[in-house]
Order: C-alpha cells, then sequence, then structure tokens
C-alpha cells in the first residue's frame, strides 16, 4: 500500500512477499519450497563483504525499488536469495517469514529484558508480528491499536493490548516500537518512552509533518531504525510453533482480483489479505 502511494517512486511489479516453488535454477534448487529475501545485492561492495548486504548501495530490492515483485505467476530471483520452507511450515505461514523477520530484527538490534516494559504502538499488520515476536522477550508488553478487531486478534495469542484512547502515555517503557505508519506514532512513541529509553521506528513512511525532536535530547532517547530482518531465525520460529501467523490472514485472493485485492488490503477490517496466483 505505501508503494501505491509513491514509496520508492516504484513502478512495475509490485509485490515482496511471498512462498513459491523453484520452477527453473540450479539442479539442488529444483522443486524445492521457497521464501525469499528482497534485497538484490552485488556482493562485491564494501557494504556486501562487511556482513551489511541489506545496505548494499547497488541493491534492489523485489516488488519495492528496481526489481520485479512477486505479484505474478513467476519471478525471477538471485538463488542466493533463497530459503527453503522446512516441510511441516505450511505455505500460510511461510508466505509471512519476510515480515516475520523484520519483527525478529528488532531483537537483534535492541537488547530487551523480561522485566523491561515494551509499548507496540500500531496493531495493524506489522505491529501485530511484532508483538508476538516480543512476548517472548519480555513479561511486560503492551499493544496500542485503534481497531478492536485487531485487538482482539492479539489478545488471543495472549498479549495485553489497549484502544488508542485508553492509552495514556507515562513516559515509563523502556521500549517502545513504532508500527503505526503515521507521524503521530512517533509523537506518541516520545511520549510513551522513558528518559534513557528507546524507541524503534519499524515503519518507512517519508515523515511530511514537522516534529518536535527536542525531547529526543532532553530525555537523552535512543532512537533505531529497523527494517530487514533473519529469515532463518523466522523460519525457525515458524517450524518451532513458537508464532502462528496465520491467523492474521483475513482473505485470499485470486491475482486476477486485481486493484481490488489492494481495496481489501486497505480495509482496516482485514488484516493480511493473500494473493494466490494459482487461482
Ligand atoms: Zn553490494
Amino acid at each position: 500500500l505505501g508503494v501505491v502511494k509513491g514509496y520508492m517512486g516504484f513502478t512495475g511489479v509490485m509485490g515482496h512477499e511471498f512462498v513459491g516453488r523453484v520452477l527453473h535454477g540450479p539442479a539442488d534448487w529444483k522443486a524445492r519450497r521457497v521464501v525469499c529475501e528482497i534485497n538484490c545485492v552485488c556482493g562485491r561492495c564494501e557494504r556486501c563483504t562487511s556482513g551489511l548486504s541489506n545496505h548494499c548501495p547497488n541493491r534492489t530490492v523485489i516488488g519495492i525499488d528496481g526489481h520485479p515483485g512477486c505479484f505474478a505467476e513467476q519471478i525471477a530471483v538471485p538463488v542466493r536469495n533463497l530459503h527453503a520452507v522446512p516441510d511441516p511450515v505450511p505455505d500460510e505461514q511461510a508466505v509471512f517469514v519476510e515480515p516475520l523477520a523484520a519483527a525478529i530484527q528488532i531483537t537483534r538490534q535492541v537488547d530487551i529484558g523480561r522485566a523491561d516494559r515494551v509499548v507496540v504502538l500500531g496493531a495493524g499488520r506489522l505491529g501485530q508480528l511484532v508483538a508476538r515476536v516480543l512476548k517472548h522477550s519480555t513479561d511486560d508488553l503492551l499493544l496500542v491499536g485503534r481497531h478492536e478487531m485487531k485487538l482482539q486478534a492479539a489478545e488471543k495469542q495472549g498479549i495485553r493490548t489497549a484502544g488508542s484512547e485508553q492509552f495514556s502515555p507515562n513516559r515509563d517503557a523502556d521500549v517502545v516500537v513504532d508500527a503505526t505508519g503515521s507521524a503521530e506514532g512517533f509523537a506518541t512513541a516520545m511520549q510513551a518512552v522513558r528518559p534513557r529509553g528507546t524507541i524503534v521506528l519499524k515503519s518507512t513512511v517519508a515523515l511530511g509533518t514537522e516534529i518536535n525532536l527536542a525531547p529526543l535530547v532532553v530525555d537523552e532517547i535512543t532512537v533505531v531504525g529497523s527494517r530487514c530482518g533473519p529469515f532463518p531465525d523466522a523460519l525457525g520460529m515458524l517450524a518451532a510453533g513458537e508464532v502462528d501467523p496465520a491467523a492474521l490472514i483475513s482473505r485470499v485472493m485470486p491475482l486476477s482480483g486485481g486493484p481490488a485485492v489492494l481495496d481489501q488490503a486497505r480495509d482496516p477490517e482485514n488484516l493480511k489479505v493473500l494473493v494466490d496466483v494459482r487461482r
């Protein structure tokens, strides 16, 4: 939806979260069920050779920047981007590996202890996954969202929730994750985080609004930008049954649904809308 609004100025086939089967390629990959990292990198530059390949300046990004996406019957991708999906993990879960890895990335960037108070702002697709991952790290987790239905989906997973109206930020959270995709989210995060606490920015919205950054200085807040994460860890969590994102699927539509698929994804009543390219 961000790409439709003009994120990265992308034109072409959209879509970057998918599970598929290898049709053509090296013999050891043939017919295997796979998920695919979205950053297509050069493998030669300083960042690639120093372990920061997700930040390769020469990269294209599947369905987002310079590389055709997965809303298609077939897609060509670099072999090194592939990860085999373990047999017990069904397609309905494997398709979540990319955003799940992005959620796990938070735990790779920020040290979260069991006693830490963690607030996740935004109960949409990404916020739901972030909360499902972070509940394994802390005993004090709160997910804040606007839609009752989305909060209930999280409650069913044993996640404590609050409606945005009921939530009163109190500058007492050790870590606040902003997954709202809105400028207000960051403002709320600044009110919710304790002095010397950490704000994790998880949504790549271009902030058009003016924001007063003084509280970051006065309260010595650490702000962490967080994007793509480790696929093997996400596949591991799914295989171990530690997260079950399939409950987030609101509906499955055929690729021929075209723009109607996007309309459904835009509907706040729907969490995740899947596209079945076989239909
Ligand atoms: Zn590179």
